[in-house]
């Protein structure tokens, strides 16, 4: 579901070559038919599963986009030439990357390429970001990701996101508090690393507002595979989810997924 970060958040809907613009449809009633179709988004073979959202199972076992060292970058082997594809590797790992503290459900911390900025944010359903450190690559950003772990979460809850339960931060403040609880860790990292290899930033924070109406109080989640038909009043849109009267739907886990997507009135 791409989306650009304006006051709030701009939503599309790709269906199949279409873009819709959603936050239009916020107040309507839509529905969603899945016809039971999944095509991989990397080599369009259909595939009865979709694994790692969106790819047939020969293509989740050989890129390197579905690698495990891409949820735990700390992990990353590009240096030990075991890469699956080192020049996708060399182009979306070896790249500079930002070590950031986001408040989506509460303060947590999080690592993305330089370029997917702000898009990462959305995806969480942010409501404020703060870029803490640049550093060279995907593996020091995981390594400086898991010396913050200490200190906070790297994760979302998401029921509390989707209902709006986001507590107010200051996250300059926050970053100077982690900034200080991880200056050994730092420090050594450097010293292995190089000097310049990771700098710390003094970015501003990003506000991120989004196209929702009614939070939900109680959250159920639509699930494709089990219930392939889905209806209900859009009332809302924030991360990769769909809010409707009648449950709540990840539209990221459905990549690939032949949908027919129509607005009822
Ligand atoms: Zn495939």
């Amino acid at each position: 579901m791409p989306a650009s970060a304006e006051a709030p958040v701009s939503y599309q809907l790709a269906v199949g070559d279409a873009r819709i613009n959603v936050n239009e449809l916020v107040g309507r009633r839509v529905r969603l038919d899945f016809d039971g179709v999944i095509r991989c988004i990397h080599c369009d073979r259909t595939t009865k599963k979709s694994f790692n959202q969106g790819y047939c199972y020969p293509c989740f076992r050989k890129l390197a986009a579905c690698d495990s060292c891409i949820m735990s970058p700390e992990k990353c082997h590009f240096h030990l030439g075991t890469c699956r594809e080192p020049e996708w590797g060399e182009r979306n790992c070896m790249v500079e990357h930002v070590v950031y503290l986001a408040n989506s459900s509460g303060l947590k911390v999080g690592i993305t390429r330089g370029t997917q900025v702000p898009t990462r944010w959305i995806d969480q359903g942010a409501v404020d970001a703060i870029p803490m450190l640049r550093v060279s690559t995907r593996y020091l950003a995981g390594l400086a990701e898991v010396a913050c772990k200490q200190h906070v979460a790297d994760r979302t809850n998401w029921r509390a996101m989707l209902k709006g339960e986001v507590p107010e931060l200051d996250l300059e403040a926050e970053r100077e508090r982690i900034l200080g609880l991880i200056g050994d860790d730092l420090a050594q990292l450097r010293q292995e690393h190089g000097e310049d290899s990771l700098r710390v930033v003094e970015e501003s924070p990003q506000a991120l507002s989004y196209p929702v109406e009614v939070w939900p109080s109680k959250v159920k989640t639509h699930n494709l595979d089990k219930t392939p038909d889905v209806e209900g009043l859009l009332e809302g849109i924030k991360g990769q989810y769909l809010i409707l009267d009648t449950g709540v739907i990840n539209i990221r886990k459905f990549t690939g997924y032949e949908v027919r997507f129509r607005v009822l009135d």
